[in-house]
């Protein structure tokens, strides 16, 4: 039976069916295992974490693999990478990966390529004799989208891999395996888990051997999650669907009205999603008296959760210097939407 994505997300990843089986996966807390299964070791697998690797592995269309949080899932697709190898990146992105790419740039450990997503020219052009596109789309924070099924028709005609950062998209919106890609990667702290409790980071493919690199990746560098947090995980991902399309309704409510109002100078927002990058028409120092300002949106990092979050993503010093002063990225959550537009427009008029 083909399923819709809110129906798979509440039916996949449960034991099978027999008498008094429990509905939900027991959370398996254990370091090892008795001998002569295909586990063997806590750091091997987890039929918790099996649970939640199925639900997602049958929302991307791949098998999946669970890890601590989104940077060690990334962090496993670059460890499998030849030292020096030349890869394709966005110059402006979630802000840890850049942390980590220029990093591996200045150390020689890989060769950068940064480039201007939205560019699709730019992107093709550097492709050539690369080993890795790696493509995050839409961008955090600043919420570019990359022509994905362009870019990765193209990187697949030259054999190059692609792996697709899907955190802000969601498989709701975009499905980057069925578009050709051989990866597609989630921060599961985001929207699949929902309730900010939990970090958690997961890679989907279909190409077993790289699945077994990756898998091995993860052994032995040891990036696994606890059996408790996928458990939260999974929880958190059978409303997914709900939580992200009740957020998508509201935040395509606020668009309009942020898009007039005088004291905001520009809306990003990519037509889909829950993410909104707004910049007040003010000084830095202003902005941060907004966020500081509000009482029901959080001021705070991370994104995709119930409740509604804004920060002022030039605070951390570590964010792209592109990244405008006066730019709020707000994560619109799953309250009232007039309790949130009230809740802004009172922050504005702080200032
Ligand atoms: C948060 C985030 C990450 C990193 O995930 P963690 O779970 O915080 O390690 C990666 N990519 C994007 C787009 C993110 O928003």
């Amino acid at each position: 039976m083909d399923k819709h994505i809110e129906t798979t997300a509440i039916t996949a990843g449960r034991p099978d069916i027999a008498p008094d089986a429990s509905l939900n996966p027991p959370v398996v807390l254990t370091s090892t295992f008795h001998s002569g299964g295909p586990i063997g070791y806590g750091r091997y697998g987890n039929q918790t974490w099996s649970a939640l690797e199925s639900a997602i592995g049958e929302l991307e269309g791949g098998s999946t693999l669970i890890f601590s949080s989104g940077m060690a899932a990334i962090s496993a697709v670059f460890s499998i990478l030849p030292i020096g190898a030349p890869i394709v990146a966005s110059n402006q992105g979630y802000s840890g990966v850049m942390t980590l790419l220029n990093a591996f740039h200045e150390s020689g450990r890989l060769e950068v390529r940064f480039v201007d997503v939205v560019n699709t020219n730019e992107v093709i052009e550097a492709m050539k004799g690369c080993a890795l596109v790696w493509l995050e789309s839409p961008t955090n924070p600043c919420l570019d989208v990359a022509e994905l099924e362009i870019l990765i028709a193209h990187a697949k005609k030259l054999g190059i891999g692609v792996a697709v950062d899907n955190t802000f998209a969601t498989p709701l919106v975009q499905n980057p395996l069925a578009m050709g890609a051989d990866i597609v990667m989630h921060s599961v702290t985001k929207f699949l888990s929902g309730h900010s409790d939990v970090l958690m980071g997961s890679l989907s493919t279909n190409d077993p051997a790289l699945l077994k690199r990756l898998t091995d990746s993860r052994s032995f560098n040891g990036s696994i999650p606890g059996p408790f947090e996928a458990w939260l995980a999974l929880r958190g991902l059978r409303t997914f669907p709900l939580r992200f399309n009740k957020s998508q309704e509201s935040a395509k409510i606020l668009i309009e009205r942020l898009k007039v109002h005088p004291k905001i100078r520009r809306v990003r927002y990519p037509g889909f999603g829950a993410i909104i990058s707004f910049e007040v028409d003010g000084t830095g120092e202003q902005t941060q008296k907004v966020c500081d300002s509000s009482r029901l949106i959080t001021h705070a990092t991370s994104l995709g959760g119930v409740e509604s979050l804004w920060e002022r993503r030039r605070r951390w010093p570590m964010e792209s210097l592109s990244v405008p002063e006066q730019l709020i990225r707000l994560s619109v959550g799953c309250e009232h939407v007039e309790d949130i537009w009230n809740d802004i427009e009172e922050a504005l008029a702080s200032i």
